[in-house]
């Protein structure tokens, strides 16, 4: 099986392309290097079945694959409000090459789409046939319009070009390999925590995420892809909700951390609350998460650990 991976260099892709690499696959990974890093891969290059190419696939490409991974997007506010307009033609233009690609060479496809597809929303926990609610003009909505998108071009590419495709919606997720500069919550309080720099709540702290362990999340989106008569969405994440400041609380405990919490302004249409409902990945992909928040903070924090300089390798 031959399997491109785009956005195989950032945090969730270069995880996948490990599992892959692990399960037999030839592996393709596409990545601009604009959120990811070689690094992330660095690893897996000498292996003759992986390779690493440089490509934005806001431009089209042609290769011969089986199956097709899009995970290429920036996933972090910090990262796609940087150039919003890169991040919607990504999700939207560079969907429609990976969806081009796919018809040509009738491979299956998966996107990663995301919880934001929710927007704020008015239904908790959220299930997949809730429509959100998403601001259509906001800071937000490169992302979450872009997703929205790139899901609509998935189901329609499926019903006229009978293009063989999957769509996971992933609620947040965390792990090793997170850039220490992500700007996403569980970096952010990790870095501050081991650095003994202030934690930054956002608004009150009183809003909520459910996080997932990347490893958790990663044999969802597998069993995903390799089901079949069922092609989603689906909600992958781990329904155990926390406030924000639960999560400060928990990392500072598990860092040993005296750092102060310093509060700051909410940002524009911060969701309040998110949790998934997952009934249909277990009903359907026999899946749920394993690892809980307390045990994938310990992982992640030795990861910074390392990646600080805290500790030798
Ligand atoms: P990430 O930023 O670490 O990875 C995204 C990767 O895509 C990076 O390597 C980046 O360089 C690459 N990329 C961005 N634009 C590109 C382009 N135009 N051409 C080629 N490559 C490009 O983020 P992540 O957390 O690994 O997220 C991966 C995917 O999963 C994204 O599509 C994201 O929307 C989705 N997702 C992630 C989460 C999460 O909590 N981690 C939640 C919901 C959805
Ligand atoms: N947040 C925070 N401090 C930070 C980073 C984020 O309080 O340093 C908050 C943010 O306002 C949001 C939540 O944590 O309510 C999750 O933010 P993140 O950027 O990780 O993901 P998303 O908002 O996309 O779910």
């Amino acid at each position: 099986m031959r399997t491109l991976v785009t956005g195989g260099a950032g945090f969730l892709g270069s995880h996948l392309c490990e599992r892959l690499l692990r399960d037999g696959h030839e592996v393709i990974c596409l990545d601009n290097f604009f959120s990811g890093k070689r690094a992330n891969v660095a690893h897996l290059v000498g292996d003759p079945r992986f390779e690493l190419i440089r490509h934005d696939i806001v431009e089209p490409i042609l290769l011969e694959v089986d199956r097709i991974y899009h995970l290429a997007c920036p996933a972090s506010p910090v990262h796609y409000q940087y150039n919003p307009v890169k991040t919607i033609k990504t999700s939207v233009m560079g969907t429609i090459n990976m969806l081009g690609l796919a018809k040509r060479v009738r491979a299956r496809i998966l996107l990663a789409s995301t919880s934001e597809v929710y927007g704020d929303p008015k239904q908790h926990p959220q299930t997949e046939d809730y429509w959100g609610n998403v601001n259509p003009i906001g800071v937000r909505s490169c992302y979450d319009e872009g997703k929205r998108v790139a899901e609509c071009l998935m189901m329609d590419y499926h019903r006229q070009n009978n293009v063989d495709v999957r769509i996971v919606r992933i609620f947040n997720t965390y792990g090793p390999r997170m850039a220490p500069d992500d700007g996403r919550v569980v970096s952010n309080f990790c870095v501050a925590a081991l650095t003994g720099a202030e934690i930054p709540i956002y608004g009150n702290g009183q809003q909520t995420r459910s996080f997932a362990y990347v490893d958790d999340l990663i044999e969802g989106i597998v069993r995903m892809m390799n089901a079949e008569d069922f092609i989603g969405p689906v909600n992958l994440g781990n329904p155990n909700e926390f406030t924000i400041l639960e999560l400060a609380a928990l990392t500072l405990e598990l860092a040993h951390s005296t750092s102060k919490l310093s509060y700051r302004p909410a940002p524009p249409d911060d969701p309040v609350r998110r949790q998934p409902d997952i009934s249909l990945a277990r009903a359907r992909l026999g899946w749920e998460p394993r690892v809980s928040l307390r045990q994938g903070l310990e992982i992640t924090l030795e990861h910074f650990r390392r990646e600080l300089g805290l500790i030798r390798t």
